[in-house]
């Protein structure tokens, strides 16, 4: 591909000697499981989040998961779950014994609909679970206001939002637990797996930072059974080289969607919307054409790569069969899994290019 999806290697290149020096200083401490450098991350990211706690975990499926059992949420209860999302969300409530009561979408935003979140709760019904898909905030308000009516928890997958605003306020305090992933690809991205959660309960993040360390605050000494999920110092150190340039990339990847809305008007694709109250931070840039297919072999044949996300809806997926869903059971999200195609965004995408993948989609008609 001349323009590809996403390039990885450009955004180290960009920050090469800080990564470098980061990765280094961890290697010459001599300190490889959690430790000093975990903990100034975690200081470091919750602060931008304006949350007063973060915990550092291996991943961002278990930071779901880990949410989900710090809440003691388990087998019997039922949790509210966009219809469309990456699978991740439905498979943190499938590990702690939980059902996925999933609700579609606003077929504006993409985001969980919250009009018809009330429908689906039940007696059983302990959380909901709300994405910031492509980096677009979910609109909060309406979700924290049934779950206060409700009794109900509400744990974010904020994967795709580092740095999103949701009516001026970051990202990461709004909910009881919010949970986010370092995978290399997301706005921010370690150079391997890392996730984390941020709370403001205090009790909620000294449970969880117990649960990731195999229930246990003193060595040999375990007072639940935990798991395995800490995040890797070196990945912390990659982290915090990379959290100051955040806003910056945020800004970048924000240039190119301005470029992208004014060169694509007037075709028959369908644009993001952007809600009055949303800061999205773009972690996909996500256009929806009944021609989908044709459109993204189009852009290939173009040299331009593009990704679907995500091509089968969760409740389709042979993981969840047992489920005995249709794709008629859940339209919404069965016509985005069919329209939806992501053209290439990310800091180190040149203007030019952002013009050339305009070219490319004008010049199929
Ligand atoms: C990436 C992602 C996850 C999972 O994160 P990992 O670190 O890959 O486990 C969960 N939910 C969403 C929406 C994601 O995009």
């Amino acid at each position: 591909m001349r323009i590809p999806f996403l390039d990885l290697g450009a955004a180290y290149r960009e920050l090469k000697p800080e990564i470098d020096a980061a990765v280094s200083r961890v290697l010459e401490s001599g300190w490889y499981i959690l430790g000093p450098e975990v903990e100034a991350f975690e200081a470091e990211w919750a602060s931008y989040c304006e949350a007063r706690h973060a915990v550092g975990l291996g991943n961002g499926l278990d930071a779901l998961i880990l949410a989900l059992r710090a809440l003691n949420i388990g087998a019997g209860d039922e949790v509210i779950v966009p219809s469309n999302t990456y699978i991740a969300t439905w498979l943190a409530i499938s590990a702690v014994g939980a059902a996925p009561v999933p609700v579609e979408p606003d077929p504006a935003t993409y985001n969980i609909d919250p009009a018809r979140i009330a429908d689906a709760i039940t007696d059983k019904t302990r959380a909901i679970l709300p994405v910031h898909l492509y980096g677009q905030p979910a609109d909060l308000d309406p979700i924290l206001e049934l779950a206060r009516k409700h009794n109900l928890r509400v744990v974010e997958d904020a994967a795709q939002a580092h740095g999103a605003r949701y009516k001026g306020k970051r990202i990461g305090g709004h909910g009881d637990v919010v949970c986010w992933s370092f995978y290399p690809g997301k706005n921010l991205g370690a150079l391997g797996d890392g996730g984390a959660i941020t709370t403001n309960d205090s009790a909620l993040a000294g449970r969880i930072a117990l649960l990731r360390n195999y229930g246990s605050r003193e060595k040999y000494v375990n007072e639940e059974p935990g798991v395995n999920s800490r995040l890797d110092p070196i990945q912390a150190a990659v982290l915090r080289a990379k959290l100051p340039y955040l806003d910056e990339w945020t800004n970048r990847r924000r240039a190119l969607v301005e470029a992208y809305a004014e060169g694509l008007r007037g075709t028959d694709l369908i644009l993001p919307h952007v809600p009055g109250w949303a800061d999205p931070v773009w972690h996909l840039y996500v256009v929806r054409s009944k021609a989908r297919d044709a459109l993204q072999s189009q852009l290939s044949d173009a040299g331009i790569g593009t990704l679907i996300h995500y091509p089968i809806p969760p409740h389709m997926q042979k993981a969840y069969a047992d489920a005995g869903c249709n794709s008629e059971d859940f339209p919404l999200a069965q016509s985005l899994a069919d329209e939806m195609l992501s053209l290439p965004i990310g800091p180190q995408l040149s203007a030019e290019s952002a013009q050339e993948v305009i070219k490319g989609v004008r010049d199929g008609g």
